[in-house]
């Protein structure tokens, strides 16, 4: 079941990629297969079946995870992090994706300074100003890649958002657009020491939109693995 959806999955990426109107389109779109509350067997299964990059949102369970996973895979991390995680995360993440302070960017580039270890992060931006959600307002994204930038052992790779879930993910699309174009603004000013590779949004139930709108980073949970149990 599982290589039957990422296989499914991956060619509605690949068509959805092919519509896109822009031509400033970012290349490849990187699946993360997102695996919270999912049994390391079921992990097994999609990396197994080509799955490259593993999405946790909780520091603890990744550990534990990859403590007893025994395969060589990109971890993402796509949870908030709390400021006194840092320490756990930064050694094992490739990507921390749920960076919205300059406070976490702060401890994330000492430790990562301690590890000898440049850390990509990128910024998630709160995109429909949402009370229930992380990240930043838009108007913040400049001011903190400029503060990113300031960072020795941080590398600010691009822009993250979680769209507020839509039955009809077609209400998505102007929020979408709204986030390629800050990303593509930002990557065009150059800011040294940032690279603007990956735009991180899209899940299950709204990754097709996502990606004809540019992403090319997208997080899958259910749409790999079936309802998580909690
Ligand atoms: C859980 C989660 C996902 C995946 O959600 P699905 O709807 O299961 O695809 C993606 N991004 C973030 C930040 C998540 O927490």
């Amino acid at each position: 079941m599982i290589a039957e959806n990422l296989q499914r999955i991956r060619e509605e990426i690949a068509a959805c990629a092919a519509k896109r109107r822009r031509a400033a389109s970012p290349g490849p779109v990187k699946l993360v297969a997102v695996t919270k509350n999912h049994a390391v067997d079921a992990m097994r299964e999609a990396i197994d079946a080509g799955a490259q990059a593993i999405g946790e949102n909780r520091v603890q369970e990744a550990l534990g995870k990859a403590d007893v996973l025994q395969r060589d895979v990109e971890w993402h991390l796509i949870g908030h992090l709390q400021t006194n995680k840092a320490k756990q995360a930064v050694p094992l993440f490739q990507l921390i994706h749920s960076v919205d302070s300059e406070r976490l960017a702060l401890e994330i580039n000492r430790v990562a300074g301690r590890c000898g270890k440049v850390q990509d992060i990128l910024l998630q931006v709160n995109i429909a100003s949402e009370e229930s959600k992380f990240g930043v307002f838009k108007e913040a994204a400049l001011p903190f890649a400029q503060f990113a930038s300031r960072l020795e052992n941080v590398r600010l790779s691009g822009l993250m958002a979680i769209a507020p879930h839509y039955a009809d993910a077609e209400k998505t699309r102007p929020l979408f657009q709204e986030m390629f174009e800050l990303f593509e603004s930002l990557k065009a000013m150059r800011i040294p020491h940032t690279n603007f590779e990956w735009l991180s949004m899209g899940m299950s139930n709204d990754y097709a939109v996502a990606v004809e709108e540019g992403a090319n980073l997208v997080r899958v949970g259910t749409g790999i693995f079936g309802e998580r149990q909690y």
